[in-house]
């Protein structure tokens, strides 16, 4: 009774500060991204992290897929109209209604890059407007890197330059670069020498934050306490036998899955969700402030 009364007297809100609220979630911009890697088989596997995407993304705020890469198995496209497209992409994901901010892969260098490039301009879906490329979503700038066709990735120089100067300039609170192939990993391929060699010190030299990768069909965080923190995200429709933790690896398992990062103006926030026959589950969580 006391409740009801004390409800009943409460004056109406002030419409100001209703307005006032309203303008604040506004300008408290945030992105909210899928990682996925290694998915493009059109197989069982893929049609099941698909369905886990949809339903993560049901009852969650999600603003596009980083595709990291091997996304046309398994030998990549010929042309834009070739049907692999529609067989690994468009109907095992056509109810994940997200964007597609697409790496290449090895595997998608066995074929023709250009055919994906050409396809991207064709598609609402699958977003490619080069071989490497830049964007920026809410609080965060993303850089897309091609690792290129090898087993251990390289980037070339012309590129390592874009990147360095593109991470020098970037003003956003966190730049996230992604490409297919890890730096570290206690994956099958393991750590890549020229990868450490050559595009480690161009992320810790442009203050990169994250690097997003895959290529390694397992989920892995690895995190030492300086950046970037890497994720391996390459559990998109396989997996493979892991070989175990390095320095600084914090979760790693041989599961298929995805990552979900979440990025406001002063928090990262990062869900690895498994996907097997025994369901789907945030596996591991993790957070980061700046
Ligand atoms: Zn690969």
């Amino acid at each position: 009774m006391i409740v009801l009364f004390l409800a009943c007297v409460k004056p109406p809100e002030p419409v100001v500060a209703q307005a006032a609220v309203a303008t604040e979630a506004k300008v408290a911009a945030s992105v909210a991204v899928v990682l996925v890697g290694d998915a493009g088989k059109g197989n069982q596997g893929q049609r099941d992290v698909a369905v886990a995407v949809r339903d993560w993304c049901a009852s969650r705020p999600c603003d596009f897929v980083a595709y990291l890469g091997d996304n046309l198995y398994p030998d990549g496209a010929k042309s834009a109209d070739d049907p692999i497209f529609v067989e690994k992409f468009e109907t095992p994901w056509a109810d994940v209604n997200l964007p597609f901010y697409v790496a290449l892969g090895n595997h998608d260098h066995y074929g023709d890059p250009d055919a994906e490039l050409a396809y991207a301009k064709s598609s609402t879906k699958w977003i490619q407007p080069a071989r490497y490329y830049n964007f920026k979503k809410g609080p965060a700038e993303f850089f897309v890197i091609d690792t290129g066709k090898g087993e251990d990735g390289e980037v070339p120089e012309p590129q390592r330059t874009w990147l360095a100067s593109g991470l020098g300039a970037s003003t956003a609170a966190w730049r996230v670069v992604y490409g297919h192939h890890p730096i570290h990993s206690g994956g099958l391929h393991g750590d890549g020498k020229v990868m450490i060699e050559t595009v480690e010190p161009v992320l810790q030299a442009g203050k990169a934050d994250f690097y997003l990768c895959g290529h390694d069909h397992d989920l892995e965080l690895i995190d030492d306490g300086s950046a970037p923190v890497e994720i391996v995200s390459g559990g998109g429709a396989s997996l493979r036998e892991v070989k175990g933790p390095g320095p600084g690896s914090r979760y790693l398992a041989s599961s298929m899955g995805f990552g979900y990062l979440t990025l406001d103006a002063q928090t990262a926030s990062l869900a690895m969700v498994e996907v097997s026959n025994a369901g789907v589950k945030a596996a591991y969580e993790a957070s980061w402030s700046k």
